[in-house]
């Protein structure tokens, strides 16, 4: 059987963050992989996830349900700050933001044993 991943129920960092990150990560530039068209122009040398930079706050990429059944459509070409955000137990320690924002959509904490990452 998998292993349960708290992730793909959840999703609440996906709407919680502006994702802004350096511009040639961008799809349109020369090594880049983010799918331009998913981003938006912020400043001369950065970009963010459409829809991470206005209220209410949801990444373009994000699809399904936040706090029932999410994923995300470009995990393969997700930015770097979303490579990046400390998942629960990811290093063996827990992220005290993730039980912070579950528990605004009235998610439970996480137990605080290792598991695996994927949003
Ligand atoms: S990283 Fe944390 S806040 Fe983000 S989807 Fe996973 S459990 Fe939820
Ligand atoms: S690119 Fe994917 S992982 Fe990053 S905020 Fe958007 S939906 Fe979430």
């Amino acid at each position: 059987m998998d292993a349960y991943n708290p992730c793909l129920d959840c999703g609440i960092c996906c709407t919680h963050f502006r994702i802004s990150f350096y511009w040639g990560e961008g799809d349109d530039a020369p090594g880049g992989f983010v799918p331009a068209g998913m981003t938006e122009q912020l400043t001369p040398h950065l970009r963010c996830m459409k829809g991470s930079n206005e209220l209410p706050r949801r990444c373009s990429a994000l699809g399904g349900e936040v706090g029932k059944q999410v994923f995300c459509t470009i995990y393969e070409n997700r930015p770097t700050p979303c490579r990046e955000f400390p998942t629960h137990f990811e290093d063996g320690t827990p992220n005290p933001k993730c039980d912070e924002l579950r528990a605004g959509i009235g998610l439970p904490p996480l137990p605080h044993l290792p598991m695996p990452h994927a949003a």
